[in-house]
């Protein structure tokens, strides 16, 4: 916690979590820690390759590869203003003439060079012409035929010069770098027309649930509308990854079975549903008798119930069918493992959040033996964060997502008091 401010929770929490956690039945790790969690996914971490792509087409891609740059830039001293090159020696008395002997146009012949009492006009990015030391602003001069009169003063630090920005062979963008426009004109600065960039990887996204219909279409008694297979599909293309959205599949073990053998070849598979203790949790199922799993339920609230394994050799996440709780999950897990796996950069990298510190405005449960992700309001006050609660934080309320805009990362068996400073999450 950042302000090392801990409210520890009695231990009658305890009797929440005596659920298996820590156990290991036949190879699965069952109730883990969020860092062990991740620890047992990175054994099975998404293949990384790469491939070239022009300018153009590099917008929100990802860097594979380190770029040097191949020029000094500035390429050679020039000048930041339009005006005219002088020698800063001539001009230390007020309203001096000095003659003009020609002009420096950035992309333009080379311009000639100056000795005492001259000056050559010169405009914005042109190079320096030889002789001359500083730069006096068009603004500050007055021109008479071949003669010009200096009303202001003579400036080396207008002036650019060579290499000042990068030199040749310096590294400007480190690998896992995602390529903002910033990123890519600096790129282009550096003379790269192409860049190599990690391969998306193609993942894949299925529902699970019989009740589930996509939005648009006339509902029936019992049935929702499906809305998790969207929220992934645009978490997963946020971390610069590939999304495959499936249709929903019903909860029926040979449907199921079909559906994960085809989406087998993707890259990865996230499910949503179907992962808890009831009778039709069929991702639970399947991936127990049929699939390989690495860990079942992790210690968050909310999103208990994920399992993560292989199936068919294809890693896959079984994310809980909550909407708020497969979001918060793809949060915590799902995304390090997709930074992590891809090698982006922990800075300057795709990212869904900003890890902050914030002021309780009020006091916020911690969960027993759990780390608790309460949803929360963060606001900028007098150089602060605040964190203040909105809506009703059932986990089947996504409206609270949007009401809210960060996550506390409230340790186990915590609780936040109001005036304490915690972890929490940014969500961007
Ligand atoms: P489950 O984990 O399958 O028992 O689902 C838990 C809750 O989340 C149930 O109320 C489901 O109806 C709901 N749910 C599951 N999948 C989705 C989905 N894709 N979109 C919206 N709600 C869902
Ligand atoms: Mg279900």
């Amino acid at each position: 916690m950042a302000g090392g401010l801990t409210h520890p929770r009695p231990s009658f929490a305890m009797r929440e979590t005596d659920f298996n956690h820590r156990q290991s039945r036949g190879g699965v790790e069952h109730g883990v820690y969020l860092d062990r969690a991740l620890e047992l996914a990175m054994r099975h971490p998404l293949r990384r390759s790469s491939h070239d792509v022009d300018l153009d087409s590099a917008r929100n891609r990802v860097l594979s590869h380190s770029l040097e740059s191949l020029v000094d830039d500035p390429r050679f001293d020039n000048s930041a203003m339009d005006g005219f090159a002088v020698r800063a020696s001539d001009c230390i008395t007020p309203k001096v003439e000095l003659s003009i002997v020609g002009t420096s146009q950035a992309g333009g012949d080379p311009p000639p060079g100056i000795s005492a009492g001259e000056a050559c006009r010169i405009m914005t990015g042109a190079p320096l012409p030889e002789g001359s030391d500083a730069i006096v602003m068009v603004e500050d001069t007055e021109v008479r035929g071949d003669r010009v009169t200096i009303n202001g003063p003579a400036r080396m630090g207008y002036i650019r010069k060579r290499a000042e920005n990068l030199s040749i062979g310096q590294e400007a963008l480190p690998t896992g770098a995602l390529l903002s426009p910033a990123c890519i004109a600096l790129a282009g600065t550096m003379g790269h027309g192409v860049v190599r960039v990690i391969q998306k990887p193609r993942i894949a996204i299925l529902s699970t649930g019989d009740e589930l219909v996509q939005p648009g279409v006339r509902l029936e008694a019992g049935q929702i509308y499906e809305s998790n297979s969207h929220a992934l599909a645009s978490l997963v293309e946020a971390m610069g990854c590939e999304a495959v959205r499936h249709e929903s599949a019903n909860d029926s073990l040979d449907e199921l079975r079909d559906t994960l053998d085809t989406l087998a070849g993707c890259d990865a598979i996230l499910t949503s549903g179907g992962v808890s203790m009831g009778d039709w949790d069929l991702v639970r199922r399947i991936m127990e008798e049929e699939g390989e799993i690495s860990f079942w339920r992790v210690r968050l609230r909310p999103g208990g119930p994920p399992l993560f394994g292989t199936w068919r050799g294809t890693p896959l996440f079984g994310l809980p069918g909550n909407p708020v709780s497969s979001l918060v999950v793809f949060h915590v897990l799902v995304a390090p493992w997709i930074a992590k796996s891809l090698g982006y950069h922990e800075e300057m990298g795709p990212r869904l959040s900003r890890r902050v510190s914030v002021t309780l405005e009020e006091d916020i449960l911690g969960a027993p033996g759990k780390l608790c992700m309460r949803r929360i309001r963060i606001r900028s006050e007098d150089g602060r964060l605040l964190a203040t609660t909105h809506t009703h934080q059932g986990s089947g309320n996504m409206h609270s997502m949007v009401a809210h805009n960060g996550l506390t990362l409230l340790p186990p068996d915590t609780d936040g008091r109001r005036g304490d400073i915690i972890e929490a999450m940014w969500i961007l």
